[in-house]
């Protein structure tokens, strides 16, 4: 296929479409000569679904002179899920097909670009932590036989007339860390609030990135060899040749205009507005929020799957399916509830923190018209605070946002038996780690007609027939 003449149309600039521009260049069939490359991203604004006060470029925490530069014409790109995912890559994520292809990718492609300055790549702990919340300041706790330790402790404090209410002594006992197998370097987790540790993942086999920064070192790379990137340009459809066997166009519509690109290969990479575009297609979403919290110094590098025991009179979590709102007084639990964010340790001094979907917000038009509801933020906040105080008391919160998870895959490949039309998207919670594997399998799908790196097995979208 070296020398033929594409057009490739690449729909949707999240981290998935990145890395298929990214690597589409890098094949080596791949010549600026012979394929034109046009990555084609509905939204013209990446500060959608995060509060306007919230940081809105994550360069500027990492190392504003080293790491991935803002491109005013890329406004748009990882706008979405891309831009506000945790970022934990992990050889013991799933699917397991193409897991070991893209976690490898990851490390080279920071060894090639400077990754760690440039997008936060580095090598971290998992673990999964079960703890026991600490009431915040104005809350009291109901029955004491549903106390826990960290909660009965606390009670003690406020009888002591402590007046900042959460003031024991948190810094963490070496001892006690030591005495439920934990690293005594994860010093900025209450050893009160710790009930259980498991390690999940090391160094060896466990990494992260800044999903924002990465998505857009990608886009600046894959322009940088020629790519055309389109921001504001939605997609509208894929036209098919007069004998319906093969992609003619994509039409889309810009600043208000129909434009139609005439194309011989398109990746549809929407996320979860893939089934717009592609019906049969079965990717879904689901509202998820998270936070951004500079932490008083860098803590060390645990990305933590909690389990945390919120007991009676905390803060009542926003139930799932229930509208939230920013000026909703928040009611005391009346029993205890286990609640799981995931908290990620950053190396630009923050800890990025997220909850549970929520299924109270249906997808919008584009990524520019998410809308965070502040209430399911505060819930993030008050369970992480009630068992770190660098998250807690003595953090700063820096962005509050939201976002859509696509679900239902990873979709790789191509899409009902019409030449030229290929689909990657429904990446679940591990597409960060898996874009890059997916790109080169796109770039091979596109270059070579076949994947060659890995085995698309039950990712092959063709079995949607
Ligand atoms: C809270 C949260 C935490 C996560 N944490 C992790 C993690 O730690 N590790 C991990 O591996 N994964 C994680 N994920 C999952 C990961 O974020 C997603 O799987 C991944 O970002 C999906 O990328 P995407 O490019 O498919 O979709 P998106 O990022 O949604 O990008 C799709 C893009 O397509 C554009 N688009 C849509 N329709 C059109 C159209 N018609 N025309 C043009 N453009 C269009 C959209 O505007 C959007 O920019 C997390 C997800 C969430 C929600």
């Amino acid at each position: 296929m070296a020398g033929q003449q594409k057009d490739i149309t690449i729909v949707g600039g999240g981290i998935i479409g990145c890395c298929a521009a990214y690597f589409l260049t890098r094949h080596p069939a791949y010549s600026a000569d012979t394929h034109r490359i046009t990555l084609l991203e509905a939204s013209s604004t990446s500060t959608g679904g995060r509060t306007p006060d919230s940081v809105q470029d994550p360069a500027t925490l990492l190392k504003p002179d080293s790491a991935s530069k803002r491109n005013p014409a890329h406004e748009g790109i990882a706008g979405g899920a891309s831009g506000k995912a945790g970022g934990l890559l992990a050889l013991w994520a799933f699917p397991q097909n193409i897991v070991p292809l893209s976690f490898k990718l990851h490390d080279e492609l920071a060894k090639e670009h400077g990754g760690d300055a440039k997008w936060g790549y580095r090598r971290c702990y998992a673990s999964q932590v079960d703890c026991s919340a600490r009431l915040p300041p104005g809350f009291s706790g109901g029955k004491d036989e549903h106390m826990t330790a960290g909660d009965a402790a606390e009670k003690q404090n406020d009888e002591q007339g402590a007046s900042k209410g959460l003031h024991k002594d948190h810094k963490k006992s070496a001892k006690a860390l030591k005495k439920l197998g934990a690293p005594e370097d994860l010093d900025w987790l209450d050893t009160d609030a710790l009930g259980g540790y498991d390690n999940m993942g090391t160094p060896d086999n466990t990494a992260q990135v800044h999903p924002e920064l990465f998505t857009r070192a990608m886009a600046q790379l894959a322009e940088d060899s020629g790519v055309k990137i389109v921001t504001g340009a939605k997609a509208t459809a894929i036209n098919k040749s007069d004998d319906g066997k093969s992609v003619a166009s994509v039409a889309y519509e810009k600043d208000g205009q129909q434009e139609t690109l005439p194309t011989t290969d398109c990746i549809v990479a929407a996320g979860p507005w893939t089934s717009k575009l592609l019906p049969r297609i079965p990717v879904t979403a689901s509202r998820a929020h998270s936070v951004v919290i500079k932490t008083p110094s860098t803590v060390s590098p645990y990305a933590l799957f909690t389990a945390i025991n919120l007991p009676s009179g905390f803060p009542s979590p926003t139930p799932q399916d229930a509208p939230g709102s920013t000026t909703t007084q928040q009611k005391p639990l009346k029993r205890m509830q286990i609640v799981e964010p995931e908290i990620y340790a950053r190396p630009d001094g923050t800890a990025y923190a997220c909850g549970p979907t929520d299924t109270t917000a249906p997808l919008p038009a584009t990524n520019a018209e998410v809308e965070v509801d502040e209430a399911r933020c505060r819930d993030i906040i008050d369970q992480v605070g009630s068992i770190s105080d660098d998250l807690g008391r003595d953090g700063q919160v820096l962005a509050r946002q939201a976002c859509y998870l696509p679900q239902g895959g990873p979709f790789i490949g191509e899409v009902g038996g019409t030449k030229g039309l290929t689909v990657a998207a429904g990446h679940t919670c591990w597409g960060i780690q898996n874009a890059p594997g997916t790109g080169k399998l796109l770039s091979e799908l596109v270059l070579d007609g076949v994947a060659k790196s890995a085995k698309l097995g039950g990712c092959d979208a063709s079995r949607l027939a």
